[in-house]
């Protein structure tokens, strides 16, 4: 009954995208209740958080955290999906304007010079119409007003989704799969890699290690969620 709910949308834009309420003025994609109810994860403010765990001794990123857990059947996996597949594209921006409005009075975005989203293979690019990754930079780059550097890095591999995969096949999957082209955009600066969802750690592990022949370059990791016992 997907052309239902689409053509339910376009009569009635207006409605929680969780719970499915009426939006008050000043409300966007979700009521204000279901945005304060997603589970944040508060990494920025944990030394040593789960996701630093998951990429020590890959890369030397300088700072990394995911933004919400999300469970099978809960509501940020019904965020992504939206994000995903279904072409929800206001809702990307949206969700990268809450990530940084809440991390920026911590100092995570302190000493970003760029920020990078993890790009998408052209041929995946023009079948999804935009890359999700980079509607969050976007959104993250409003409230910032740290420039997106997304014309340096490109995916070389066109692979499949990688929802099924085990863990080993998902590294062999990314070896390679960035190309850097532009050293001269990263050199001597801070750059913030950001991608929807963590898993493994793999692509973003994958994007940096194009990146890291760069001189001077640094790196930090943002991604909108990352799986969690919720
Ligand atoms: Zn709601």
């Amino acid at each position: 009954m997907r052309w239902w709910t689409d053509l339910w949308k376009l009569f009635f834009p207006q409605c929680c995208l969780i719970c499915g309420n009426r939006l008050l003025e000043g409300e966007e994609h979700l009521c204000f209740r279901c945005l304060s109810g997603l589970p944040r994860t508060h990494m920025h403010l944990q030394k040593e958080n789960e996701v630093e765990k998951c990429l020590w001794g890959k890369v030397p990123f300088e700072k990394a955290c995911a933004y919400l857990f999300y469970a099978k059947g809960g509501d940020v996996r019904k965020l992504l999906f939206e994000l995903k597949y279904y072409g929800n594209v206001g809702l990307g921006r949206f969700l990268g304007r809450c990530m940084a409005s809440e991390l920026l009075p911590t100092g995570f975005f302190n000493g970003i010079d760029g920020i990078v989203p993890v790009p998408l293979h052209s041929r995946k690019l023009k079948e999804r119409g935009y890359n999700q990754s980079r509607l969050l930079a976007e959104g993250i780059s409003e409230i910032t007003h740290i420039p997106l550097y997304d014309d340096g890095l490109v995916r070389r591999k066109y692979t499949e989704t990688q929802t099924r995969k085990g863990n080993y096949e998902r590294w062999l999957n990314v070896n390679e799969m960035f190309e850097c082209i532009s050293h001269d955009t990263f050199r001597g600066k801070h750059v913030l890699l950001v991608d929807d969802v963590l898993t493994t750690g793999a692509t973003l592990v994958a994007c940096a290690d194009a990146l890291k022949q760069t001189p001077d370059i640094r790196m930090s990791v943002l991604a909108l969620a990352m799986a969690g016992d919720i």
